[in-house]
């Protein structure tokens, strides 16, 4: 905030919502990867549930959040995995009228509510994923009402059918279990190991150590 203070004589001030935004940088990351591990058939990439050491890293960059509010989670859905029954929510989520991306993120004061805005605009009801969205879109909405929003398409079946796995291999070219679902176990895994010189079925393979 430094170069602020010296450039308010200029009229110069930090964003709106600068202070919601240097908040999120505890949660975003979190709460991104939980989405995308959920909806991991619906992705064109793999994700998984990071391994202990991992975790471990995160508590320790993420001293304030990652403990209290997501690790648990996070070894929730492994436990589940290796039970097999690894975790995909068969929606798909609410996208944010103005920036499209999912309506995941969580209220500056309480990160367990959603930051879910919502507006009538001539009739019809738009949705935002933060009052800084939503702001945007009241500022500019004929701007935003005619935004081409994936999920809203594909459930008014525009988008070669109507439910996931159609659209995921018809509209997306997305190849089922070749570019989608977990990482463990998958054809990306399997290269993995063997450029590695390990045996498949490990879970070695996602370690940090290897990462780097
Ligand atoms: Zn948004």
């Amino acid at each position: 905030g430094a170069l602020f203070k010296d450039l308010e004589r200029y009229g110069i001030r930090p964003p709106k919502y600068q202070d919601v935004a240097n908040d999120a940088k505890n949660h975003v990351s979190h709460q991104a990867w939980a989405t995308f591990y959920q909806y991991g058939h619906a992705t064109n990439f793999h994700t998984w549930m990071p391994e202990k050491d991992e975790l471990d890293w995160l508590s320790r960059k993420y001293p304030e959040t990652f403990d209290k509010y997501y690790r648990s989670r996070f070894e929730y859905w492994a436990k589940e995995h290796a039970e097999g029954r690894r975790f995909y929510n068969n929606t798909l989520p609410q996208l944010c009228q103005v920036c499209q991306i999912p309506t995941i993120f969580t209220e500056k004061d309480d990160p367990t509510a959603l930051s879910h805005r919502q507006i009538v605009h001539e009739g019809e009801r738009y949705h935002f994923c933060s009052d800084g969205c939503c702001d945007i879109f009241k500022n500019e909405p004929e701007k935003y009402v005619q935004a081409w929003l994936p999920v809203h398409q594909i459930y008014q079946g525009n988008c070669e059918g109507g439910d996931v796995e159609t659209v995921v291999s018809k509209y997306y070219h997305i190849n089922i279990g070749e570019d989608n679902f977990e990482y463990i176990g998958s054809p990306d895994h399997k290269r993995w190991l063997s450029i590695k010189g390990k045996q498949t079925g490990g879970k070695e393979s996602s370690s940090s150590q290897d990462a780097a």
